[in-house]
């Protein structure tokens, strides 16, 4: 999927490390909660840089928050650190046998 990006062109170092660009450097509207629900998401998937993982539960968020956005909520409750990413959990668990033997 190709997202154009809206507004200024920003340069590189300016860029939020949270947010995607277009080849013009242009930045993309993040997906909210509310369209990623919308399309089928189960969760939001928060890995944090040390490699802990955790799914979240959309209980609680707002529609209206940006799903990269969520991370700058979280604290890992492995290492205490905040360099976080949060992105859609598309995975369908339970019917894809990801918690069973199969991958
Ligand atoms: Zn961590």
């Amino acid at each position: 999927m190709f997202s154009h990006g809206t507004g200024p062109t920003v340069p590189r170092h300016r860029r939020n490390p949270r947010r995607a660009y277009d080849e013009e450097g242009r930045e993309v509207t993040p997906a909210t909660i509310a369209n990623v629900q919308e399309n089928g998401a189960r969760g939001i998937i928060a890995r944090c840089v040390c490699g802990h993982e955790a799914l979240l539960p959309f209980t609680g968020m707002h529609p209206d928050w940006y799903v990269p956005d969520i991370a700058l909520r979280l604290r890992c409750a492995a290492c205490g650190g905040k360099r976080i990413e949060t992105v859609p959990d598309w995975s369908d668990g339970w019917r894809s046998g990801r918690w069973g033997l199969e991958t």
